[in-house]
């Protein structure tokens, strides 16, 4: 019996189990292999849809499903707490003292927010990273009548790179609806020198900013919030006042995979960038290569790839993991193409005012967005809508 044990029922754990149950069924029916997910609640999330509960179009019970109807029956699921793997020993060890021994680990346990690292982050900042998050936005901007927004990224890298910018034009779009923009200034900080980090769709989206009239404000890392003042500070030595301060919360790895010494504190797993095979350790500056785990695997935001911490890269990495781990379980090599990851990403970006624009990219090719239009938006909906019967099953 080979033991495939997948840690995180999101996104990337889930396709994972569902294309090596699909191509690895004859082995599991035999009773040669078996697939296991372990998840801490057993339901799956759509965070996606978190941004649109901010804009008054989403309720979370429609972003929430079963994990288990998600995965192939061939699937078990494990819903527990993982607190620790001990790669020597090839165990992961779960909050109540279950063991579970692999042969093949998947980490695919995402990525966590941190509001909490900034004082007074949580009473003074809104954000979109949770539902309940979401929601109190929503009533804040419900109850806005004019006055100073400030928009601002509170530590890289973080879920959705294009999600602040998206929030913005969206606010912008609703206050014109609602005849409040000319009563509002809008602010958007960039923690680096340009609006966003991939030079062509910086490109696309300043002209964005300057068309609606939102402030940008570059090299503005944030560093403290003063409640009294109702300012924010950055390390730059810039403030800003605020009247409703909107701010994407410093985000980090799984503790557990930080505590058991594969990661550093960030959280994010030296992984390699074609195999997705976690590394003892990051290549060394010179580019050496640090030594690869053969049987350990990492996906969606838990990497430290330089690439968009976004469901889409997961989409797009687990049909490599699931071809290199399925060739290991049959003693071949995994196929060429199949078995490398080319950095493969795509994801909608909303501008506001109906319409949309799509970012898609690899390694070597930069996104050139096209003119934002009605279509991606549409693409950008139809997509959140039918989620539940594509991506998680492997079926796109
Ligand atoms: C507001 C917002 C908007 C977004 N918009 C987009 C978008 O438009 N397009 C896009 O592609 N992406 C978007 N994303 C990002 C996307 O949701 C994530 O990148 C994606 O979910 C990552 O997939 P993952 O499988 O790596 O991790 P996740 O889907 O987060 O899954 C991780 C799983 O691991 C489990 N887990 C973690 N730690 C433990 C533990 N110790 N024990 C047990 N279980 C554990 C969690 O319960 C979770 O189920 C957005 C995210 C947010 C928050």
């Amino acid at each position: 019996m080979q033991r495939i044990i997948i840690l995180g029922g999101g996104v990337g754990g889930t396709l994972v189990a569902n294309l090596l149950a699909r191509k690895l069924h004859a082995e599991i029916d035999r009773g040669r292999v078996a697939v296991t997910v372990v998840d801490a609640t057993g339901d799956h999330v759509y965070q996606p849809g978190f941004m649109y509960i901010a804009m008054g179009a989403e309720r979370e019970q429609s972003l929430r499903r079963a994990e288990r109807g998600l995965l192939d029956r061939r699937v078990e699921l494990v819903v527990g707490d993982i607190v620790r793997i001990d790669e020597s020993r090839r165990a992961v060890e779960l909050g109540e003292g279950t063991r579970l021994i692999y042969d093949y680990l998947v980490v695919a346990t995402g990525s966590r927010i941190l509001p909490e690292a900034i004082a007074h982050f949580n009473e003074e900042a809104h954000h979109f990273y949770t539902p309940d998050a979401a929601r109190r936005l929503r009533r804040a901007l419900d109850a806005f009548t004019g006055g100073r927004i400030v928009i601002g990224i509170a530590g890289m890298p973080y879920k959705c790179p294009p999600a602040p910018l998206e929030v913005a034009f969206l606010i912008d779009s609703e206050l014109r609806d609602r005849h409040l923009r000319d009563r509002t200034e809008m602010h958007f900080c960039s923690p680096i020198g340009r609006v966003f980090t991939i030079e062509s769709v910086s490109e696309m989206a300043t002209p964005v900013f300057v068309e609606k009239g939102i402030e940008v404000h570059t090299f503005f890392n944030v560093d403290e919030i003063d409640p009294e003042q109702k300012l924010v500070r950055s390390l730059e030595g810039e403030e800003l006042p605020y009247d409703l301060l909107i701010l994407v919360p410093p985000h980090k790895g799984a503790q557990c995979v930080i505590d058991s010494g594969l990661a550093p504190s960030s959280g994010w797993l030296p992984t390699d960038r074609e195999t997705l095979q976690v590394k003892t350790a990051p290549d060394a500056p010179d580019g050496t290569k640090a030594p690869r785990f053969p049987n350990v695997y990492a996906l969606g935001d838990a990497t430290d790839l330089p690439l968009s911490k976004a469901g889409s890269t997961a989409h797009f990495e687990a049909p490599v993991v699931a071809e290199r781990i399925a060739a290991q379980v049959r003693g071949v090599e995994p196929e060429a193409t199949a078995g490398t990851y080319t950095g493969k990403v795509m994801c909608f970006f909303e501008i506001g005012g109906g319409k949309a624009t799509v970012l898609q990219f690899d390694y070597n090719h930069p996104p050139r967005p096209p003119k934002p239009n009605r279509f991606w938006h549409l693409g950008k909906i139809v997509f959140n809508k039918t989620y539940w019967h594509t991506v998680p099953k492997g079926r796109v």
